[in-house]
């Protein structure tokens, strides 16, 4: 059995829910964790939270909200987090691929997000593209855990959020021949590592190019068995145990 740790699964994207849940367990991916990081898909994410029991929830204001979002939402999510399947915040962080322009509002935002996590003991879901040394920072002033989403930075980095208790969420990019991530698994501890597609995007090869699915999970499974020299069995045993400790789940 596979946890998918970390998709999207917004109706713009996919309109039939209920036949990619079922494709999903067919191929051992149950349960899955929806990452609602906008207003619109924090309401559609905790609805699928609601209807299937094999759908769990993560909410947060994404880095690319950071402009609009207001002390009022802040607040409508502290509220939405008693909400049951609701299992950690996020996907939160900090984004400099496209600029810096509006970095203290991000480092707010951020911020604002973790102290809430740490007040009701919440795991968090980081995002961080081209702002590691921020994002460390930020998240060393706060008694904070959880997975370090679409992990692809360098070993340096890898071992560094490892000290400091965080998981790393491997996708697709390790499927990818221009990355280096493959080479960075095989010398950190299976113990760190979570599995996630981040559907609809960054799909694995062989379907690379085409719209994700937590489906193929075991494709990302199976290219950290190689990394690792174990069983897909093993991999998927250990980041599945990962998985439910740090969402406790069951
Ligand atoms: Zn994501």
């Amino acid at each position: 059995m596979f946890i998918d740790t970390h998709c999207h699964l917004s109706i713009e994207d996919y309109e039939d829910i209920e036949t990619i849940l079922e494709d999903n367990r067919k191929e051992g991916v149950s349960p899955i964790i929806i990452s609602g990081c906008t207003k619109e898909t924090i309401i559609e994410s905790l609805q699928y939270g609601n209807l299937y029991s094999d759908a769990f929830v993560t909410i947060g204001y994404h880095p690319s909200e950071a402009d609009i979002t207001t002390d009022e939402d802040l607040f409508l999510l502290e509220e939405k987090l008693k909400l049951n399947k609701v299992v950690g915040i996020g996907e939160i962080g900090l984004d400099y691929h496209y600029g810096k322009e509006n970095k203290d509002k991000q480092i707010e935002l951020f911020e604002k997000q973790l102290a809430i996590a740490e007040k009701y003991h919440l795991p968090v879901v980081i995002h961080s593209r081209d702002a590691t040394f921020d994002t460390i920072d930020c998240l060393k002033k706060y008694s904070v855990s959880g997975v370090i989403h679409c992990f692809s930075g360098s070993l340096e980095t890898a071992k560094e959020y490892i000290k400091m208790g965080f998981f790393l969420g491997i996708g697709g990019v390790i499927t990818f021949k221009n990355s280096n991530l493959a080479d960075t698994v095989t010398k950190i501890p299976l113990d760190s590592i979570v599995l996630e597609t981040d559907s609809p995007y960054l799909t694995p090869v062989p379907y690379r190019g085409e719209k994700n699915s937590s489906k193929y999970i075991p494709f990302i499974a199976e290219k950290i068995a190689n990394c690792k020299n174990v069983s897909l069995k093993q991999v998927a045993e250990i980041t599945t145990s990962n998985a439910k400790y740090i969402f406790h789940l069951d």
